[in-house]
């Protein structure tokens, strides 16, 4: 069976509105409050196995996922999920630092604007489109600067105090007190709100989209893992699930492994990564050791932490190549090329689900194959397609051979791009027409 187009825009797989995909329902819940304990994500995973097909995510906005659910289960997993004391986000989508509030280098603690807006805004309820965001960044170790949002409010150091610094789609930032910021916000939300569930803050007059922040351009990591300091002499630990994705037992192991180190919670974090907090440096060690035992990532510099994929098939019914399965073998291969500069996005389809914002290199399935979108968006693909695995050899030989010295990986790319990087792939390959992926 061909794979289907991609589903509609503004299609997501909410709480309350589970999506369907190639492996059955799939069901998205963000903790309300950013944080669930030990045994609420075991209890998480029990139903995930009793419900669905036992397969959870963590997106690259720290959202959980639950895969493989029927029209049946989706019922008893929302109960199950509200029967462990879990109260799921609804509404607006707003967020903040996991470490709000914990984190020492935070200029501000983005949590009380953040309930501000939520409260200012119930009344948009149903009259906003599901992909309407808010980002609320007060500043501090986790950059939030790769969330797309529609309204961005960043907190900055001013005299006397802290001012925001916000944003609204593409257009021009306005520096303002905590309490004008807010109504610039709400103001800004009941405009998109009043053109229509499709509306995003781009369509408002003088807001055209430009390119988002991007992650650790304000000198943060891109991707929380590791060790952070938290007020009171705590520690928060960064583990990274394989690609966002693993089992239910992994996720039971994790949780057990946070109890047994002495975590205090457990937060879902921005680029599909998993924070314990609470920890003392001891237990931040010993949880780091656990999971680095159960294949998560724990370390900035792991190669797979530079690889986003999609589930692609079978699990997704747009998917045109096997994305996640597939990424153990890329970043094995291309692991020279990933020396932090460089992000490979593997999207099974043009719509590019796991990696919003451009990647340096984009795998995109296509009917006769894959295309390699460079410093782009996969909707930009064009062909000509090429076979994954001659792609990926190819672009191992030229990590390995054509780098200059002292050259980075985005570099070499940008260079062999400048030579015409994708025509010359083709050519290397010695064909005169598309190779069918096999
Ligand atoms: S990008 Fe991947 S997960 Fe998203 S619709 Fe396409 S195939 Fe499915």
């Amino acid at each position: 069976m061909s794979p289907r187009p991609p589903a509609r825009r503004g299609a997501c797989p909410a709480f309350l509105a589970p999506m369907e995909t190639g492996d059955g329902l799939i069901l998205r819940l963000v903790p309300a409050e950013g944080a669930i304990s030990s045994g609420q994500l075991r209890g998480l995973a029990r139903a995930a196995t009793a419900f669905g097909n036992s397969m959870m995510e963590i997106t690259a906005r720290g959202s959980l996922q639950v895969r493989g659910l029927t029209a049946e289960t989706v019922a008893p997993l929302q109960d199950a999920v509200l029967a462990l004391g879990i109260t799921p986000r609804l509404g607006l989508a707003i967020d903040i630092s996991p470490l709000s509030g914990l984190d020492p280098r935070e200029i501000a603690d983005a949590r009380p604007l953040a309930q501000r807006i939520r409260e200012g805004a119930a009344g948009l309820a149903g009259k906003l489109g599901p992909k309407v965001s808010v980002v609320v960044d007060g500043g501090g170790a986790i950059s939030l600067g790769g969330h797309k949002a529609d309204v961005r409010l960043v907190a900055m150091r001013s005299s006397p105090g802290v001012r925001w610094s916000i944003t609204i789609g593409g257009g021009a930032p306005e520096l303002l007190a905590e309490q004008d910021a807010a109504s610039l916000a709400l103001d800004a939300l009941s405009r998109i709100a009043a053109l229509g569930r499709r509306a995003r803050a781009t369509d408002l007059l003088g807001c055209a989209a430009t390119q988002p922040a991007t992650s650790g351009d304000d000198g943060t990591p891109a991707t929380p893992l590791g060790t952070f300091s938290l007020a009171g002499g705590r520690f928060a630990c960064g583990i990274g699930l394989p690609f966002g994705a693993g089992a239910a037992d992994l996720f039971a192991a994790l949780a057990d492994a946070a109890e047994k180190a002495g975590a205090r919670d457990l937060r879902p974090a921005t680029e599909r990564v998993l924070l314990a907090t609470g920890l003392d440096a001891e237990g931040a060690h010993a949880f780091a050791a656990d999971a680095r035992r159960l294949g998560c990532l724990t370390a900035p510099d792991d190669p797979r932490a530079f690889i986003a994929a999609c589930p692609g098939a079978p699990a997704c019914v747009c998917a045109h190549f096997p994305a996640r399965d597939l990424a153990p073998n890329v970043a094995e291969a291309l692991a020279p090329l990933l020396d932090g500069t460089v992000t490979v996005h593997l999207s099974a389809c043009a719509k590019g689900c796991a990696h919003p914002a451009p990647a340096t290199l984009t795998f995109v399935g296509m009917d006769e194959g894959i295309a390699l979108v460079h410093e782009g968006a996969p909707s930009g693909a064009r062909g000509p397609a090429i076979a994954v695995d001659a792609l990926v050899a190819t672009l191992a030989t030229l990590a390995a051979t054509s780098r200059a010295p002292g050259e980075t990986g985005r570099g070499l790319l940008a260079r062999m791009q400048e030579a015409g990087l994708p025509a010359g792939l083709w050519l290397r390959e010695g064909n005169d027409r598309p190779m069918v992926k096999t």
